[in-house]
């Protein structure tokens, strides 16, 4: 993602406080090139390493901001780039270099690489901090008018349609404000599913194109929303978000999808105290189900 270049940061003057040794995540903008943060400025600016998803747009955002690269080692990176490249970032952190790791835009981890980079360095017991900024989920919410108390990122919806169905049974009856993210190609079906798998009636917002020029958020029940964008080409990138479900709405298909994803990495007895306390509902109610499942 490209960031914007005419609102540059020209007076930035680095820190003179060296970057300690240790991975340092950097969260980076996700449409406005000033929303970086000083520290994320500093830490670019002054780390031994220089470690990227896409060093392309790393080294764009580092122009934009005057950041010298000086010779230091760039280094792409992402999850998938295997147990070498891993090992690699390991054991420069271990001689005692400091890392700066960036994804493409916003927060790393948040659907985004990053995971298996920190769970690394947290297993190795090395040093590891982020430099924390923009987000989209976080800034969707902000702006969306929606309940804050709790939320539950939902990242994005499977593409195939068997794969869709069941995620959003299963995350329908969270007590919390929905937040996922979505590709804009898919937006206008997914609005459509939703209303029917959700709930027509209830409330949603959608958000596209976030600090960017062509800011838009889109208020009201899922099924406007899906009428009112189905069959446009929706362009930018979007985040949905739908308010939590009436508490009558935890049915016992929704508990029951809640345990299906629960029990592929949980005993049943934590599972249903997971769904139990994540649906709002009656342990004893989801114990039971969870049995009928288990043993079914
Ligand atoms: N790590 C990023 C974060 O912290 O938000 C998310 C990266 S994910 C690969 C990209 C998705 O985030 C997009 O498909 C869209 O759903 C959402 N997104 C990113 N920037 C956005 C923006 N400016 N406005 C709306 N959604 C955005």
């Amino acid at each position: 993602m490209r960031q914007t270049p005419d609102t540059a940061e020209t007076t930035f003057k680095p820190a003179l406080r060296a970057i300690p040794p240790g991975l340092h995540f950097v969260s980076t903008p996700i449409g406005a090139a000033r929303d970086i943060t000083l520290r994320a400025l500093d830490v670019l600016a002054g780390a031994d390493v220089l470690v990227a998803e896409d060093t392309r747009t790393l080294r764009h955002l580092m122009e934009i901001h005057g950041i010298a690269l000086g010779g230091r080692l760039v280094i792409a990176y992402h999850d998938h780039s295997g147990e070498g490249a891993l090992a690699r970032l390991l054991a420069l952190i271990g001689e005692g270099k400091s890392l700066a790791y960036a994804s493409e835009a916003g927060t790393p981890l948040i659907s985004d690489p990053g995971f298996e980079l920190a769970r690394a360095v947290a297993a190795a017991g090395l040093p590891m901090t982020a430099a924390p900024g923009p987000c989209a989920a976080i800034c969707a919410l902000t702006v969306s008018g929606l309940p804050s108390d709790r939320f539950f990122f939902a990242g994005f919806p499977p593409a195939a349609q068997g794969a869709r169905r069941e995620f959003l049974a299963g995350v329908s009856a969270v007590p919390a404000t929905l937040i996922f993210y979505e590709s804009p190609k898919r937006l206008p079906q997914l609005l459509a599913e939703m209303a029917r798998s959700l709930g027509g009636g209830r409330q949603a917002v959608v958000c596209r194109e976030l600090t960017k020029r062509f800011e838009e958020v889109s208020r009201g029940p899922l099924d406007h929303l899906a009428e009112s964008f189905a069959g446009r080409a929706v362009k930018g990138e979007v985040v949905v978000l739908v308010d939590r479900a009436a508490p009558e709405a935890a049915s016992e298909d929704s508990i029951g999808a809640a345990l299906d994803m629960a029990l592929a990495s949980m005993s049943v007895k934590d599972a249903a105290s997971f769904v139990s306390q994540t649906l709002g509902v009656s342990r004893k109610l989801v114990y039971r189900i969870a049995l009928d499942r288990s043993q079914g």
